[in-house]
């Protein structure tokens, strides 16, 4: 076949490869040496590219992050590509549970969707670009978080620094929905951790003096789950709750992890009063509770949809309209949209079941999707 010179070529097999080898290396947020191992291909991958290259050691018991930049026919400020390689997914789950498969359209894998399908897929855009011999228009840095599942707590500052020498941002997260919706603003996230302290005692001899701290907590995430408020999309959940030491001891201390979602400005600060005023069911015990990390609201600005607006001309050549719109799941694209930097998220791939045993991308999407991308390279100035 005639290949018109300096077309870019896409591969979705070729695709597919690099996105097995980093879905194939665990790295869940806390495990340090997997998310570096990450973090050594991301390098190694924008080396190639004739990237400079900045890695960041990691901060606070979490991964390195790494910052590739390539200079485009304009001077900056540039584009910024920011996604993250770490994982809900523990070491193992891709040998039992989730392991690596394709079935159909669908492929499977721990992170496939949420992100490294997508990450991988924003660099070979670029790459696919510079080997047919084009520069993209603007400078276009990649950024590759370590720690975003569990809410950025290390990175935020960094992120929001790079973020800021950028005119745009763009965030290879999981499209959404059935036509690969991008994001355009994003609900923000709260977290919480709820601490419950009890009165010591032998749970078989002495039970009727102890007060088990894990049956206060037991009332109190009940509580706290039913502020959720489904009508205004405010929502409560407790996701990991840890207490009690041997079976034959009356649990004092008991501590339970809350994850709020604000739709709108107010609700962040009534998630915030109603977090504070709780207070112990029984008296005889205590209730404290320490705010966690925070993803402010990110709302679509004019800028952002100018963005999107750029991003379905784009798609509208290639054969697809993606649309777009607010969602609650939280990215570090919140962060960059909340600074008013125009942010396009959910540039990722289509698929499913994000932080599940089903999550999957489709193969269809491959190249669509870097196709899109490859665009956003290239025009935006
Ligand atoms: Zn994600």
């Amino acid at each position: 076949m005639n290949v018109p010179r300096n077309q870019p070529t896409y591969d979705a097999d070729e695709i597919l490869d690099g996105i097995r080898d980093w879905v194939t290396t665990e790295s869940p947020t806390v495990h340090i040496e997997g998310v570096n191992r990450m973090m050594d291909k991301a390098e190694a991958a924008m080396t190639r590219l004739g990237a400079s290259i900045e890695r960041l050691p990691g901060i606070d018991g979490y991964g390195d992050i790494v910052i590739g930049r390539i200079d485009g026919r304009q001077p900056g400020p540039g584009v910024l590509v920011l996604g993250h390689l770490d994982t809900v997914h523990m070491v193992g789950t891709l040998d039992d549970e989730l392991p690596f498969r394709r079935d159909g359209d669908r492929v499977y894998g721990p992170g496939i969707y949420d992100m490294k399908g997508g990450m991988f897929t924003a660099y070979y855009a670029l790459r696919q670009l510079l080997r047919a011999g084009e520069t993209p228009e603007l400078p276009v840095s990649f950024m590759f978080v370590s720690d975003e599942e569990v809410g950025s707590p290390s990175n935020r500052v960094r992120i929001e620094a790079v973020a800021k020498q950028h005119k745009y941002v763009l965030v290879p997260e999981p499209a959404k929905g059935e036509t690969g919706m991008l994001v355009t603003g994003r609900y923000a996230f709260l977290r919480f951790i709820v601490r419950v302290c009890g009165k010591p005692a032998h749970a078989g001899a002495q039970l009727t003096r102890g007060r088990s701290a894990i049956a206060e907590m037991a009332q109190q995430i009940l509580a706290i789950e039913a502020m959720t408020d489904r009508e205004r999309g405010i929502t409560y959940s407790v996701g990991v709750v840890e207490g009690g030491t041997f079976v034959n001891v009356v649990p004092i201390a008991c501590s339970a992890q809350v994850l709020c979602v604000a739709p709108f400005a107010e609700a962040m600060d009534e998630i915030r009063a109603n977090m504070a005023a709780l207070s112990p069911i029984n008296p005889e015990c205590t209730v404290d509770v320490e705010a966690g990390p925070v993803r402010p609201l990110f709302e679509p600005s004019e800028e952002t949809l100018a963005l999107y607006a750029e991003a379905e001309k784009i798609a509208g050549e290639i054969g697809f309209v993606p649309g777009h719109g607010s969602f609650g799941g939280g990215s570090d694209g919140n962060f960059t949209g909340a600074l008013g930097i125009p942010t396009l998220d959910g540039l990722g791939l289509m698929g499913d079941g994000a932080h599940t045993h089903e999550e999957h991308v489709l193969y269809s999407s491959l190249v669509p999707r870097a196709k899109l991308l490859t665009g956003l390279f290239r025009t935006l100035t």
